[in-house]
């Protein structure tokens, strides 16, 4: 096993290119991704600015995260002692087959058959369902929007609306083959009946699983953050709770907690805070009426640790998961999630799912689904420099002689050419007779070999026969010239 398959690895550069092309042609996913991204934008926005004093939130969230990732030996150990100290038991693992592993061994224990599943993205880089499939224990999610995909056999296309790019009738679709009866396309019913169908699985279920928003170090609180109100469920109903957190996921204590759940909720969906927002410390109590028996907290490293103390990299620790720069990003716009082939998709997913992943070669293809334009940066509440770090990305990817021989050639030349004046000059003289044949009425629009993917979406302008230089040339001889002709008709006037 490991946390990410083979097949995904294949898949996330290989795929790339067919994935897009697939997902541009499809107008509707284009129009429902567009549609959601730009009310979630909006929405952000208008929070943001209702809050007031944005740009000091956003750097006392940087300041908060960065002080933590600096520090997480520290703090992981405080809190997890913390835990510890309230009654849960605490795994460390080191990659996503660890991992599953122990979730395996804790369900085998127990001779789970049932696990809820609250949202987790963890469990989804670890492609927990699968194993546990495998294993014959069923996962149900519980979130709505991880239900549908389920239903669907789909994986999530965006970190907080993992269904992002189905509509009503879509849903509906899905609901009535389950159900084996047809159903209106209506919120209303459909939310209903998936609430009917969930309840049941609350109060079947031998272990309830969720992620971990936030861990507050000085308590050991495990805090999950939810609209639908199942992350409760789920952590209270059934008798054993297993968390799964990335190791990253944890601020010192409850005054940093308010500002980045500040930060988050405002970030992802525009709310002042989510609906519901638990803290969790420990099982079950003696007295207490409600809760599970059993607390597991599985703290996942799987490539994050390999980021610390790097210059450019450590910085992509600091993440939220707010999905921010997903909705502003003209690239996951147009293409939606499922483009990148990673669990983790936007411009966070370009960068974090080489990082996690330690494969450039495949996953470091994503470093390119970017125009660089630098809005994942204005958006993200805690300032990471996504755009700079892709940049990086793409040195790395070079410096490892992965990029294709052709574009190293090219480069090359590039470089030779560029670096030398006479070669230079020759070189764009020629450029004109070299686009003539391919040019009708001033512009390229279907160039030849490699150019072929520039010019079908835009037009190529043809280089003018003169360049800048020789004009530049040109005129400042027939400058001199003329004050030539001035001075000597100045001197023939003196005499
Ligand atoms: S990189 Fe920033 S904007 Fe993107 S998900 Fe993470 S915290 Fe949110």
């Amino acid at each position: 096993m490991s946390g990410s398959t083979a097949s995904d690895k294949e898949l996330i550069g290989t795929g790339l290119k067919k994935r897009t092309e697939e997902a541009l042609a499809n107008d509707f996913l284009r129009k429902a991704v567009a549609f959601t991204t730009d009310k979630l934008k909006t929405g952000k926005l208008k929070a943001s600015d209702d809050f007031g004093h944005w740009e000091d939130w956003r750097e006392r969230g940087k300041q908060i995260r960065k002080h933590v990732v600096d520090n997480l030996d520290y703090y992981l150990t405080q809190f997890t002692d913390n835990v510890s100290k309230a009654g849960g038991h605490v795994h460390f693992c080191q990659t996503g087959d660890e991992a599953v592993k122990t979730f395996l061994r804790i369900a085998e224990e127990r001779r789970a058959k049932l696990v809820a599943k609250g949202k987790s993205m963890v469990s989804e880089e670890i492609h927990l369902n699968h194993h546990l499939e495998e294993r014959g224990i069923e996962a149900i999610e519980t979130d709505l929007g991880e239900y549908i995909l389920q239903l669907a056999k789909e994986t999530p296309s965006h970190l907080i609306i993992p269904a992002i790019h189905k509509n009503k009738q879509q849903i509906a679709d899905i609901f009535s083959e389950e159900a084996g009866e047809s159903f209106v396309p209506e919120t209303k019913i459909l939310a209903g009946y998936a609430k009917q169908r969930l309840r049941s699985y609350f109060l079947e279920a031998d272990i309830g699983l969720t992620g971990c928003n936030f861990g507050v170090a000085e308590s050991g609180a495990i805090t999950l953050v939810s609209n639908e109100g199942n992350g409760r469920m789920v952590s209270t109903l059934p008798k054993c709770h297993v968390v799964i957190m990335g190791m990253e996921r944890l601020v010192p204590t409850y005054d940093d907690l308010e500002v980045v759940l500040n930060l988050l909720a405002r970030s992802a969906t525009g709310q002042k805070l989510t609906t519901y927002t638990s803290m969790i410390t420990g099982p079950r109590r003696e007295g207490e009426l409600d809760g599970p028996e059993e607390l597991h907290l599985i703290v996942l490293d799987n490539g994050r640790s390999a980021q610390l103390g790097d210059p450019v990299f450590q910085e992509v620790l600091h993440c939220i998961r707010c999905a921010a720069c997903l909705n502003v990003c003209p690239v996951y716009r147009h293409v939606g999630g499922h483009t990148y082939g990673s669990v983790y998709s936007g411009p966070i997913g370009a960068v974090l799912t080489p990082l996690l992943q330690q494969d450039m070669k495949e996953a470091g293809q994503l470093a390119y689904a970017s125009s660089l334009c630098g809005a994942c940066y204005e958006a993200c509440p805690v300032k990471i420099p996504l755009h700079d770090m892709l940049v990086q990305l793409r040195a790395r990817k070079v410096k490892l002689g992965l990029t294709p021989l052709a574009e190293r050639a090219a480069f090359k030349t590039f470089q030779t050419t560029f670096g030398n004046v006479t070669l230079y000059r020759l070189a764009t003289k020629s450029a004109y007779y070299a686009m003539k044949p391919f040019v009708s009425k001033g512009f390229i629009t279907k160039a030849p070999g490699p150019g072929a993917g520039w010019t079908q979406s835009r037009y190529l302008p043809m280089k003018p026969k003169r360049s800048f230089r020789d004009r530049w040339e040109a005129l400042q001889k027939e400058l001199k010239q003329t004050r030539q002709a001035e001075q000597q008709e100045g001197g023939h006037r003196h005499v």
